[in-house]
């Protein structure tokens, strides 16, 4: 048996030196940066603060807006909001594996916080502008969408589900045609995340090729000020006061053929591999949010008290406690593993597929326990527990439900062909 002094060097996904370094700047940088706005601004945090953000028709305040553009201002200074985009469009240049490491630690605290608008995921899309590989892009481009996002001066949209396809997005409806030095996009897209406030879209339509093919969909950079795109109802899930998505509509849209993402007809399949980073991150996120939660589980069910003894005492809480720390370790070494494998060259799809379906399903069980666990009061507002209860759920839809992931799991052992 190998012992650890002989045991691969890929095997160990510990933080290294530089990764702890990081997160402790990082929490350095919420003490200094953040949280002296949260204390100014404390009206959009606890019970209240998500009613306090949104207007009467659910868009973000302007008020509120400005916060935000001024943490992620300050975050893409200090190098956070684009740790992960390549270093040749000014980002960080991180790996996976050390990048959800860090996102997985901004998530280890209150999620009420506003730490979570310094790093691209809070609702805007895992991955910042969907972030298209450096090659694919022109100078052009770099410099009036790609940069400016980096920077944190624009927000971006994305639009690739349609109201008839989701899971199978290879079938949608939306079209562009070529017109001279143009394309012209039909079609309406739906749960655009950052719709109402977005200044551009990186939409996907049909150029050419079959319902089902991959190759055949491109990719346009459409601005908001585009008189053939506009955004149509805006959508609210579970609760959520502030709608971050909405429909939009694109009629007759004419972009440049500037406009286009890499090559004609190969938009979405190049989009497809940023596609298993976000899920990476997604699972990495769902760790630090059910950690912050078994964490607060702990406390109380060491202070809190029945029949004279701490509830901690309990097998039954006990019970709980212990299965959801196994499963928090679990779903931990999942995705750094896969993290580590894409990092490696690898093209690790069930791998982080598990992740991605073990994340989702983690946080929404973290949450439950949490409530669980702090009786009557877990299921008040005054603590954010129903707030991640309700939260987690969409965690299981977005980029790719669980039975998507699932169907990716299975496709690598199963060879029915
Ligand atoms: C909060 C949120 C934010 C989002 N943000 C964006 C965004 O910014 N841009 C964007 O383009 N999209 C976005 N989406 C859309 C998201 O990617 C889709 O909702 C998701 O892919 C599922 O598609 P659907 O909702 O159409 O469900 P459907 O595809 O209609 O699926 C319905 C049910 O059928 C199951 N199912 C479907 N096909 C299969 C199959 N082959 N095998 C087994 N089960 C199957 C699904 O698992 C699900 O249970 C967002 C969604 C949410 C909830």
């Amino acid at each position: 048996m190998e012992n650890a002094a002989t045991a691969p060097a890929g095997l160990n996904f510990e933080p290294s030196t530089e990764i702890n370094i990081i997160k402790k700047e990082l929490d350095n940088f919420i003490d200094q940066e953040v949280k002296p706005l949260e204390q100014k601004y404390d009206q959009y945090l606890g019970e209240d603060g998500m009613y306090n953000r949104a207007d009467e028709n659910g868009k973000m305040t302007p008020e509120f807006q400005e916060i935000r553009n001024t943490i992620r201002k300050k975050s893409a200074e200090a190098g956070y909001l684009s740790m992960s985009m390549p270093e040749d469009l000014g980002g960080g240049g991180m790996g996976d594996l050390a990048y959800s490491i860090v996102f997985e630690h901004l998530h280890n605290r209150n999620p009420d916080g506003f730490h979570r608008m310094m790093m691209p995921g809070d609702s805007e899309g895992m991955g910042g502008p969907v972030a298209p590989q450096p090659d694919n892009l022109t100078d052009y481009q770099k410099e009036k969408w790609v940069k400016p996002s980096i920077d944190g001066e624009l927000t971006n949209g994305m639009g690739l589900t349609e109201p008839d396809h989701g899971s199978d997005p290879t079938w949608m409806d939306s079209t562009a045609e070529k017109d001279g030095d143009e394309w012209v996009i039909n079609g309406t897209k739906c749960f655009s995340t950052m719709a109402p406030i977005a200044d551009f879209w990186v939409i996907h339509a049909r150029t050419s090729g079959e319902d089902g093919d991959v190759r055949g969909i491109s990719s346009f950079f459409v601005d908001r000020d585009n008189l053939g795109i506009e955004v149509g109802k805006y959508q609210r899930y579970m609760g959520d006061p502030l709608s971050h998505q909405a429909f939009v509509h694109l009629d007759d849209c004419r972009v440049p053929k500037e406009n286009m993402i890499g090559e004609e007809g190969r938009g979405l399949l190049d989009q497809l591999k940023n596609f298993g980073g976000a899920r990476v991150y997604i699972a990495a996120h769902c760790v630090g949010r059910s950690q912050w939660m078994f964490d607060q589980c702990v406390e109380y069910a060491e202070s809190r008290k029945t029949f004279g003894e701490p509830i901690g005492t309990n097998q039954f809480v006990q019970g709980m406690l212990a299965d959801l720390r196994a499963d928090i370790e679990q779903t931990r070494w999942l995705y750094r593993h896969a993290a580590w494998q894409a990092d490696n060259g690898e093209v690790p799809r069930w791998e982080i597929s598990a992740a991605k379906l073990r994340g989702a399903q983690l946080w929404n069980k973290a949450a439950d326990v949490a409530i669980q666990v702090h009786g009557g009061t877990g299921v008040m507002s005054s603590l954010p527990f129903e707030r991640e209860y309700r939260e987690a759920r969409m965690s299981r839809i977005v980029e790719g439900t669980d039975e998507i992931q699932k169907r990716t799991i299975a496709r690598e052992f199963l060879d029915l062909d």
